[in-house]
């Protein structure tokens, strides 16, 4: 099923003047146009090598799934997390936000100087993210310099395997497909479809 870029939220111009018309046009309309374009012909051409059985280009297809999906997605958040001055944009963060804010960063200021500063740090076509944490039951922030090597930011993980050669070399040495073979005989299903049913809510 192919991905659509989605409409934006609000008019063109309705984040000016900090946001020029412009510059919404070119970015909406040209660049993440150009990410659900590039991730649906990635889905695509991974649906044409399952039906051909031919993985040689498994790599570049996958990287191509990672830097699509991850621009497509992250421009989707993007957009939603701004609105108009004054109506719905701006001001501070109220209830269970500003209080995790608080108890994470210290305060509003803080995080805010911190956010800022991430993000002006960031090398390349990256971004800022302020990111839940599950794990820690806390916010983090973290920046993405080339968000294809962070996979597809948004996604859910729900089967992982590790294919670093600390995971396998004591008994599989260079032979990475015998461990990866091997370990389909441990997959936990159900913590895989528990995961499942936990992420679609
Ligand atoms: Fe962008």
């Amino acid at each position: 099923m192919a991905h659509e870029l989605p409409p934006l939220p609000y008019d063109y111009k309705a984040l000016e003047p900090y946001i020029d018309e412009q510059t919404v046009h070119l970015h909406h309309d040209i660049h993440q146009k150009a990410y659900v374009d590039g991730l649906n012909n990635a889905e695509k051409k991974l649906a044409d090598a399952r039906a051909a059985g031919d993985y040689a280009l498994v790599k570049h297809w996958s990287r191509e799934l990672a830097f699509h999906g991850s621009g497509a997605f992250m421009h989707q958040f993007y957009w939603a997390n701004m609105a108009p001055a004054g109506k719905g944009g701006g001001g501070e963060p109220t209830g269970a936000l500003a209080e995790q804010i608080k108890k994470d960063f210290g305060s509003l200021d803080a995080f805010k100087k911190q956010y800022s500063a991430a993000s002006v740090a960031v090398e390349g076509s990256g971004w800022a993210v302020l990111a839940w944490q599950p794990q820690g039951n806390q916010l983090v922030i973290l920046q993405s310099e080339k968000h294809q090597q962070l996979t597809q930011w948004g996604v859910v993980p729900l089967l992982v395997c590790d294919v670093w050669e600390h995971a396998y070399y004591l008994k599989y040495q260079n032979k990475r497909a015998a461990y990866v073979e091997a370990w389909w005989n441990v997959v936990n299903w159900a913590d895989v479809a528990a995961r499942l049913a936990k992420a679609r809510g």
